[in-house]
């Protein structure tokens, strides 16, 4: 079934216009600035590539463009908008949202509740959602919540140890994120073991600006890094990712800065940003570290440890581990990535082939022969996931 799969934040939306049983992309896109003055889209129809600049105030006029587009009768994609059967959104927080579903008043109004989880996420995602519905009414639309993989881990994982009350009466937990990307690794290396998906346990890295790792047990999330929301965890590009909380109140109290302010220093500030002063992004702290930059080499030096903590600590929590798998900008590109985080686990019995490793992108194999837990890159593919999410609600109505 051919789905457009929308990705809405609070300023873009990305889109792809995919097949989800052959994965096949007719076209995709990203229309950037909405409400801020010079957006544009650019859209892809093969190797073929467009910039439409216009003014676009709100996601209702970003949808009508991406529509425009879709119909053009040179780089668009579809005749007609009655070709489009189905639409799938992405959810960052899908608050008490578990399964796909699709979008009525309830839906809208949990996710409304779920803006205090992920203010930068979601009020973009609804406007996204109400955007279709306004210029295409009637359609199927689906949602399908990042959230809702890690809703299978159990109390004592997804609890934090502070006053109960909070959980009962705020919700106030470990919800996770990336969950349609663990999903996805999920069941590729179910499907490369030759196993069902509820036979594998497997640690699955989503290594990309925002990074997190899960641990999946029988097919299910059983714990992941990411907390109540994306700032807890690994060492990220701009999040600071595990802190003792108290970090918070010191620096707060000494520098009179507001929770806002606290919420900009950890979100935006810190990380491999934070620590190496050189850049958020991976790949130029790696070479400022190349280069004899001690402070990106710092930097680089706590990525892979948090992440090889985790690894080790979701090892200890499985207890037995099929599979490591690796995605993400970082984790599907970064050879030094992957060949760190695992190096030294040898007595867990994980060991990374260096050669296989070496320079390798796609979907691949790169534990050593010898190595007892396998290892993998798998190239997620959220798009595609949310499809098939999609197209299962659609079939059924
Ligand atoms: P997002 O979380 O924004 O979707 P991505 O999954 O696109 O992020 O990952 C972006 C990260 O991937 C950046 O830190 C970038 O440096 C890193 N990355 C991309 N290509 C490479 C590469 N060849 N080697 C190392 N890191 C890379």
């Amino acid at each position: 079934m051919d789905i457009l799969v929308l990705n809405s934040g609070s300023s873009s939306l990305k889109y792809q216009y995919l097949n989800s049983q052959t994965g096949e992309v007719y076209g995709k896109g990203l229309i950037e600035r909405i409400g801020i003055s010079g957006s544009n889209i650019e859209h892809k129809k093969g190797d073929r590539k467009v910039v439409i600049e216009r003014n676009l105030p709100s996601h209702k006029e970003a949808v009508k463009l991406l529509f425009e587009v879709l119909t053009h009768e040179d780089y668009g994609i579809i005749k007609n908008i009655d070709d489009i059967k189905a639409i799938g959104h992405r959810i960052v927080h899908g608050g008490s949202i578990i399964n796909p579903r699709l979008v009525d008043d309830e839906a809208l109004e949990i996710l409304e509740d779920a803006i205090r989880f992920a203010p930068l996420h979601n009020p973009g995602a609804i406007q996204g959602i109400k955007g279709v519905e306004e210029v295409a009414p009637g359609k199927p639309n689906v949602i399908c919540v990042d959230t809702g993989f890690h809703a299978t881990i159990p109390a004592e994982n997804a609890l934090y140890a502070i006053p109960y009350e909070y959980y009962e009466k705020d919700a106030i937990k470990r919800y996770g994120a990336h969950g349609t990307s663990h999903k996805y690794i999920t069941l590729k290396v179910a499907e490369k073991l030759g196993k069902k998906p509820e036979e594998v346990n497997v640690i699955t890295c989503h290594l990309g600006n925002g990074a997190s790792i899960t641990a999946v047990k029988n097919g299910q999330s059983y714990d992941t890094s990411m907390g109540l929301t994306p700032l807890e965890g690994l060492v990220m590009g701009t999040r600071s990712g595990d802190i003792d909380p108290a970090v918070v109140f010191n620096i707060g109290k000494q520098y009179n800065l507001s929770y806002d302010e606290m919420d900009t220093l950890l979100n935006k500030k810190s990380g491999l940003l934070g620590v190496s002063g050189v850049s958020s992004d991976f790949r130029d702290v790696l070479l400022a570290s190349q280069e004899g930059n001690e402070r990106a080499k710092l930097a680089l030096d706590m990525f892979i440890n948090r992440a090889k903590k985790y690894v080790g600590s979701y090892y200890a929590l499985l207890e037995r581990v099929d599979a490591i798998a690796f995605a993400g900008g970082i984790g599907e590109n970064s050879d030094y990535a992957r060949e760190h985080i695992l190096e030294g686990l040898e007595n867990l019995g994980i060991k990374v082939d260096v050669e296989a490793n070496k320079g390798a992108r796609d979907e691949k194999e790169i534990s050593a022969e010898d190595s007892k837990v396998k290892v993998f890159i798998i190239p997620t593919n959220e798009e595609l996931m949310i499809a098939r999410e999609t197209q299962n609600i659609v079939e059924n109505l």
